[in-house]
């Protein structure tokens, strides 16, 4: 049966495979269909539908965005949007924008810490893509002050780290109402990672039109529990690897789900 992995970053935000190199990667594992989902930004995704049409691979529109609700954080990922939709466009650029504010808060934290580190460097490092916590770390390794991401994470990014700085906040309901706005589906990423299954049928009531039952992250429990919580809930149910580059952890192809749920999402999408 034809599968789909329908969640991956690009080196649009912090994943380390251009949105070119992803497609062709996708193409080879033999999928018949991707989403590119990258962190509060569409910009890989039109690369990687022309390569996409080149050699034959199905790429969806997608983009994962971080929110909050309340005090939970809860990513929204998006499919089959119209990019070209301003308010989708003003809303990518305000949240781009305020990554930029945000890791130089961290970058100013770590220095005042006495781990000095260059923000031009890592802003070289982000390259094009949408800076996050990945890019510093990679930044605090090449500088000698940690050995690992893992280690620069545990010692000063981690949301309860002496160098976090918070996102700029978006409502999870408000990112729900942006996409279906752009004609997308809204879809819960990685549920299990909410661990309060309570808020699900409020932001169905608001829009959320799925759950993403299969990710790298759930057990084949989780996996079901969630595709019958969607199931009663009358929303569809997707998955994905949640590929960032590395195939030892979150492998690309590694979750998939049967081609029937993109022309499900299809269906429910108007771009
Ligand atoms: P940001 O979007 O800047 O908040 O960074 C979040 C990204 O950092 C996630 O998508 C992961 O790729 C990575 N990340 C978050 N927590 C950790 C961790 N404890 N160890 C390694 N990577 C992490
Ligand atoms: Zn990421
Ligand atoms: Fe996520
Ligand atoms: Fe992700």
């Amino acid at each position: 049966m034809e599968r789909a992995d329908l969640h991956m970053h690009t080196t649009a935000s912090d994943g380390t495979y251009t949105p070119e190199d992803l497609v062709r990667f996708a193409k080879a594992k033999g999928l018949a269909a991707i989403a590119i989902t990258d962190h509060d930004v569409t910009d890989g995704v039109e690369e990687g539908m022309r390569i996409g049409r080149e050699i034959g691979l199905e790429v969806l529109a997608g983009v994962e965005i971080n929110t909050d609700h309340g005090e939970t954080e809860i990513h929204v990922l998006g499919y089959g949007m119209d990019l070209a939709d301003p308010g989708l466009v003003k809303t990518m650029d305000w949240l781009r924008e305020g990554r930029v504010e945000r890791a130089r808060a961290m970058v100013e934290k770590l220095n005042a810490l006495g781990y000095p580190l260059s923000w031009e460097r890592v802003l070289e490092i982000a390259g094009p893509g949408a800076i996050g916590r990945p890019h510093i770390a990679e930044a605090l390794i090449e500088a000698g002050h940690v050995a690992s991401r893992r280690q620069a994470f545990e010692k000063f990014l981690a949301n309860d780290g002496p160098a976090y700085a918070p996102r700029a906040r978006f409502n999870a309901v408000d990112a729900i109402r942006l996409i279906r706005g752009a004609g997308g589906v809204p879809v819960a990423a990685h549920p299990a990672k909410i661990k309060d299954d309570s808020l699900l049928p409020g932001l169905v009531d608001q829009g959320l039109g799925g759950l993403e039952a299969y990710h790298s992250d759930h057990t084949p429990e989780q996996a079901e529990h969630y595709v019958r919580m969607a199931d009663t809930l009358g929303v569809l149910w997707t998955g994905g690897s949640d590929f960032h580059g590395s195939m030892e952890s979150r492998p690309l192809g590694g979750v998939t789900v049967p081609y029937t749920q993109v022309e499900a999402i299809k269906a429910r999408a108007r771009a």
